[in-house]
């Protein structure tokens, strides 16, 4: 009887089971390829300084062109990447890319104008060697490593302060500048904050979508600015939809806004086409 029972689960579930490996090996396979077919693209999202409203930063963000399917958000297969092992080439890949991109958007603006980069907790999983590489890199181009910005989440913060290995994060970007992304909605403490040299705050966008005048979202906001400030730590506001929240966040002392209403993210071609147009000098 229990054989038969095991038979039955046996059958009743592996339909499933088989659905569900089958269409991650094909993504995994297929995203393999992608990879050798150069199939990935970068789209750069810029970041205004609030009080000028001038494109001073912009973030890499990665998309997959794919053949049928048409462009891909990292949601679509950024945890296939990882869980594979794939994105510390892709993630080595979105690196340079976008360090090569800084070269050209400075020699635009300014040698001030700096490119952040998402590196996932994955990315640290493997001693962390790839920062010499990163460093020596940027040599090669002779890019001042403060060119680039490393976005890390709360939670990787966390992790590496449980293992104890709370310096190699800090050490391993001393040059580069670190940014906690969607700051708000993880577990982080303030002390970490210090602990970890961290230059940008970016405000999760949860926060930002609830900005009214006199509302929590703003006492959140203006709280998150006042302490970022006090550490020396500057802050960028994610996810601005609206004139309003623009607004709220400029009175609030807010230093950096990125979202639509600013700009899409776009190709790194466009963003060089708007900085021309920024920095064109003005006559008259
Ligand atoms: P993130 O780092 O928090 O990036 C911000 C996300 O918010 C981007 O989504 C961006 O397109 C979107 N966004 C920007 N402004 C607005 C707005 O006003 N409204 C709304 N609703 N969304 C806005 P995207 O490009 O789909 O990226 C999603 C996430 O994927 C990123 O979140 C980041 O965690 C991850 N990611 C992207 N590129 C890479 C990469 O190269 N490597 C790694 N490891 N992760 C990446
Ligand atoms: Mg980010
Ligand atoms: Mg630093
Ligand atoms: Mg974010």
């Amino acid at each position: 009887a229990a054989k038969q029972q095991g038979r039955n689960r046996f059958n009743y579930f592996a339909p499933f089971m088989q659905e569900a490996t089958h269409v991650r090996m094909n993504l995994v396979s297929e995203l393999r390829e992608a990879v050798a077919r150069d199939q990935l693209r970068i789209l750069y999202q810029p970041i205004i300084a609030l009080a000028s409203g001038a494109i001073v930063k912009a973030e890499a963000l990665v998309r997959w062109q794919h053949p049928v399917r048409g462009l891909l958000n990292p949601a679509e297969f950024i945890t296939v990447a990882e869980s594979s092992g794939m994105i510390i080439g892709i993630g080595d890949w979105v690196f340079r890319q976008a360090a090569r991109e800084a070269q050209k958007l400075q020699a635009i603006s300014t040698p001030a104008f700096q490119v952040s980069v998402n590196k996932s907790a994955w990315q640290f999983r493997d001693d962390g060697s790839n920062y010499q590489e990163w460093l020596d890199f940027l040599q090669e181009l002779q890019l001042n490593p403060n060119s680039i910005i490393i976005e890390v989440t709360e939670n990787l913060l966390l992790e590496t302060a449980s293992n104890n290995s709370d310096r190699t994060l800090a050490f391993q970007h001393a040059h580069m500048q670190i940014s906690l992304d969607d700051f708000g909605s993880g577990h982080c403490s303030i002390a970490f904050l210090k602990r970890f040299d961290v230059d940008y705050l970016k405000i999760d966008p949860v926060f930002v979508s609830n900005l009214i005048e006199g509302g929590d979202g703003l006492l959140i906001c203006e709280a998150i600015i006042a302490m970022a400030h006090k550490l020396g730590i500057k802050v960028i506001a994610e996810g601005i939809e609206t004139p309003q929240q623009l607004a709220i966040l400029t009175a609030a002392g807010c230093d950096f806004g990125q979202g639509y209403l600013l700009s899409k993210p776009i190709s790194g071609e466009e963003l060089e086409k708007q900085l021309q147009k920024q920095c064109a000098p003005v006559y008259k």
